[in-house]
């Protein structure tokens, strides 16, 4: 079983979410892999409810880190746990790099997501600077740290997303067997924190030509596609190729 997670980010208003996820509940293809959808805030109740009978779950992409109260502009992991969210993005590269998000806060919302019964997944990468600067490793360990560092997971599911922020939606993905040597350093890295096995996914610039070169390492648990989640044709044809594996 592998895991296949698409971002919708905001390239869709909440017509086209609700017509995505009407086509995706149409074909309803049945699949060995665990497939998620991460639809806007807007449309998330809407595509959850398209989807409700099909095998795909749904998660947003971002959380607050508190339940409820005075927070302007926010939603909570409990609140979309109510509308049948089983997953959540966290920690996103664009929330880091374009809004700021801070490893504390990552940690704060990871620690609500369990809390609420959401599993999170955590993205975790490097930029361009710190390939270049030879710090990946520095920044991947810091990352991973701040998040599992005496977290108490109890035995509650939690996933690894590791998504070079250089290669996103760029068109041109890390190549796989440098995918497979840091997903298996990152792998080996959360050893010290927890014996549970965690899914280390791989995102950036996945699409249908390239999905099987990453879905056929053993080092790599799923993949998580952005652009190619939110084309019907695309997304179908990842799904069904990775049936191949
Ligand atoms: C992403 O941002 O999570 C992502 C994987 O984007 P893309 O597939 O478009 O590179």
């Amino acid at each position: 079983m592998k895991y296949l997670f698409g971002n919708w980010k905001m390239y869709l208003d909440y017509n086209e979410s609700i017509n995505l996820s009407k086509q995706l509940a149409e074909v309803n293809l049945p699949s060995k892999n665990k497939i998620v959808v991460f639809p806007s805030n807007l449309a998330f109740k809407a595509v959850q409810e398209n989807l409700a009978s099909t095998q795909i779950a749904t998660g947003p992409q971002n959380v607050a880190w508190v339940p409820k109260g005075g927070y302007t502009g926010e939603v909570s992991a409990h609140m979309f746990k109510d509308l049948g969210a089983t997953y959540a993005l966290i920690g996103h590269s664009e929330r880091r790099h374009v809004f700021g998000e801070t490893d504390d806060e990552v940690r704060k919302k990871v620690e609500a997501c369990l809390d609420a019964g959401l599993i999170p997944v955590v993205c975790i990468g490097e930029t361009k600077e710190e390939l270049s600067e030879g710090k990946r490793e520095y920044r991947l360990k810091k990352q991973i740290m701040k998040v599992f560092e005496n977290l108490d997971l109890s035995g509650k599911e939690i996933i690894v997303a590791y998504e070079p922020v250089w290669a996103i939606g760029t068109g041109t993905p890390c190549l796989p067997a440098d995918a497979d040597d840091i997903h298996g350093w990152v792998k080996n890295e959360l050893k010290q924190y927890t014996n549970q096995e965690i899914p280390v996914l791989y995102g950036a610039s996945v699409n249908a030509e390239n999905v099987l070169s990453f879905l056929s390492l053993s080092t790599i648990d799923g993949i998580l596609a952005g652009g190619a989640s939110v084309k019907f044709n695309d997304w179908q044809e990842i799904v069904k190729k990775a049936e191949e594996i």
